[in-house]
């Protein structure tokens, strides 16, 4: 048999069409192309925080608990968005209250946790449990961003007219 194998080709990293190329600077000018295109178009970055993007009825910001107009709250403690949340964030005590209706006593979500699918609002039969448009906010120590019950209400006070206008916008599409 004989020892003498075929090899293949050797291509040398020298490129004479590059080698030319590098002289007429068509990189270069290229590039230039491309900066001239877009020099007079309409921008399409913004200075953040100053400037914002709209944002979609449907964006899943912060939590909020909300409730109705008489400042009853809407959670009747039904626990389906507890048992529907992939990151276990939500965790829900309940009790019956002396006119005999069923509301929470501890309504916790683990914002380290959620993972902002939006299932426990799409879940909720009384609009209760919401993601609000919020999306500047933070904690700087560990559980800061543990909400309780208090602290999600808190939120849907504030922000009812937001959250209820944005509802709207989107109900015809569902
Ligand atoms: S948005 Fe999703 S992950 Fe976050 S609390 Fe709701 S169901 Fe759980
Ligand atoms: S927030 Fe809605 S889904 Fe969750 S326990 Fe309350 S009523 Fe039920």
């Amino acid at each position: 048999m004989s020892t003498h194998q075929a090899t293949a080709p050797r291509h040398l990293p020298f490129s004479l069409k590059d080698f030319l190329a590098s002289f007429a600077l068509t990189e270069l000018f290229k590039g230039m192309a491309i900066t001239g295109k877009y020099a007079f178009k309409r921008a399409i970055t913004i200075q953040f925080p100053e400037e914002k993007t709209p944002l979609s009825p449907r964006f899943r910001g912060l939590h909020a608990l909300r409730r109705y107009e008489n400042g009853e709250e809407r959670c009747i403690a039904c626990k389906l968005c507890e048992a529907v949340c992939p990151a276990v964030a939500i965790t829900i005590e309940s009790d019956q209250r002396a006119d005999g209706t069923r509301r929470t006593t501890r309504y916790d979500i683990d914002l380290t946790k959620c993972i902002f699918c939006g299932f426990c609002e799409e879940s909720c039969p009384v609009d209760s449990i919401v993601e609000t448009h919020i999306l500047e906010y933070h904690g700087e120590k560990q559980g800061d961003l543990y909400f309780t019950k208090e602290m999600l209400l808190a939120v849907g006070d504030r922000y009812e007219a937001e959250i209820a206008e944005r509802k709207a916008a989107d109900a015809r599409y569902r």
